[in-house]
């Protein structure tokens, strides 16, 4: 069996995976979104970078051993805050975005998790969790919340390494009249009559953040689970929460802890008032620079070209590099596309990723691959990276027109002579935009109309101009 390495936040290590395993079912869960907005392109990366080790899982101990939770945060006060600005349901709300995160996340050739638990649907779990803290004397009652007793904890700062009392100052904790300690943290907190809550022992509210991971980690994967990942902002103060929450039920939790570098765009950090925040979407769509709509492709080999432990830094300069590495590699794979390459060996590229998710020496395996020729495993490693499918993306296969292709262009170039002549120019130019629309490059020459499929098209879009 492979031997999978990976760092692990608590002990600052490097360690092997294979002794956490239980029976060869890896199992993992990733903290998810809190879903109230589009996605920015950060929000990809931990998506991304545990996609990349649930597939190397699913690789190294069989598709079906490995077992992926994802949750989502659909309770939290700036989804409230949003719902009464939009003066909309807040279930509306995060049912909208939650499939918006799918549908861009899918984009990026994420596969789905196992399980994409929501938090609203493990609230019972949550108060009985709590209950069972109070009654450990690890939680405590207090005006209507119930806050989680931190000084009680031994170990609590172990994941961050810092001690209790460096976090205080460091951290820009919450001070309320009703804690005992200003470190405690809320596990419950009452809703008034406009906030969504539920009933419970101490009365009408909602669960705090963190207590939800812990409840669904435990309800879904069991009192013991392998990794737990995250962005790296999350590892103080979600994470050391989750940990003390868990420890103090008596739950071992996760016993490696993984966390992804932040994403910046461009070399500065990502904002609005920037004018360098982009979402996912934004991206794909061409809601950016020069109006490049980037396939999902690139925008993923851009992600894995830098090592998930580092900062990575979105640049139009990368993607470019990285759509004309691809159009490449696809123009070659596309040669070998009849099932046989699923056996080749790519060995090479399983150990990098192996060592630690290093992607980077993932794609130089495939730079390698494609330089001896060897088609085969190009496709392989390709797939392996979640950078094709059965066959290359339509962006980049080979340009030839189908002589469907071919006789509807010319149809719909003759209606455009047509209007043309009859003095129909905005006829004409709405024909030749939807033309354009659909990825068509045309181009007017003395001898008359010379056309060619560009790198957007999009057959869907043609057949509609039917
Ligand atoms: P949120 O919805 O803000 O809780 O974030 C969801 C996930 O995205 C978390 O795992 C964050 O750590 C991660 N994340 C947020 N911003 C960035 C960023 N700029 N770069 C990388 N990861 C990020
Ligand atoms: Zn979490």
């Amino acid at each position: 069996m492979t031997n999978i390495q990976l760092h692990d936040t608590a002990t600052r290590t490097k360690r092997p995976l294979e002794p956490l395993v239980t029976n060869g079912h890896p199992t993992m869960y990733v903290c998810g979104p809190t879903v109230y907005d589009r996605a920015h392109i950060g929000n990809a990366r931990p998506v991304i970078v545990f996609d990349v080790l649930f597939r190397l899982l699913r690789h190294v101990y069989g598709a079906d051993q490995v077992t992926y939770v994802r949750n989502f945060t659909d309770v939290d006060d700036k989804i409230n805050a949003r719902a009464a600005a939009e003066k909309r349901p807040i279930r509306e709300l995060t049912e909208e975005t939650t499939k918006w995160y799918l549908d861009d996340m899918a984009a990026v050739g994420a596969l789905v998790p196992d399980a994409m638990p929501r938090a609203t649907d493990w609230i019972e779990e949550m108060v009985e969790m709590i209950v069972a803290l109070i009654e450990r004397n690890h939680a405590y009652e207090a005006e209507g919340h119930v806050l989680f007793r931190v000084r009680s904890c031994p170990g609590y700062g172990d994941l961050s390494g810092r001690s209790v009392d460096d976090m205080i100052a460091g951290a820009r904790v919450e001070v309320a009249p009703f804690k005992e300690d200003p470190m405690d943290f809320v596990l419950w907190k009452p809703s008034d009559e406009q906030t969504p809550g539920w009933n419970s022992p101490w009365g009408r509210g909602r669960p705090g953040w963190h207590i939800e991971c812990s409840a669904m980690a435990a309800g879904l994967l069991g009192e013991r689970f392998d990794i737990h990942g995250g962005g790296n902002d999350l590892v103080f103060p979600h994470h050391e929460n989750e940990i003390a929450q868990s420890r103090c039920m008596g739950h071992q939790f996760a016993r490696l802890w993984m966390h992804n570098e932040m994403l910046q765009v461009e070399g500065k950090k990502m904002a609005k008032s920037l004018g360098n925040f982009f979402t996912l979407r934004d991206i794909l769509d061409g809601n950016w620079i020069g109006g490049w709509k980037v396939p999902g492709e690139v925008i993923r080999f851009v992600f894995l070209s830098t090592h998930y432990r580092r900062p990575m830094d979105w640049t139009e300069d990368k993607a470019r590099e990285a759509e004309a590495a691809l159009r490449k590699w696809y123009a070659m794979a596309e040669t070998a596309v009849d099932g046989s390459w699923r056996d080749a060996d790519i060995s090479p590229l399983v150990n990098a990723l192996s060592d630690d998710l290093n992607t980077h020496e993932a794609l130089a395996s495939l730079h390698r691959f494609a330089a001896k020729g060897d088609v085969a495993a190009l496709a392989a490693g390709l797939e392996l990276l979640g950078l094709m499918t059965d066959r290359v993306p339509n962006w980049a296969r080979k340009a030839v027109p189908s002589e469907e292709v071919t006789d509807l262009v010319n149809a719909l170039l003759g209606a455009r002579a047509t209007a043309r002549a009859a003095r129909d120019f905005a006829r004409a130019d709405s024909l030749r935009d939807s033309l354009a629309e659909a990825g068509i490059v045309i181009k007017d020459t003395s001898e008359g109309v010379d056309w060619h499929i560009g790198p957007g098209f999009d057959h869907d879009k043609l057949e509609a101009l039917k």
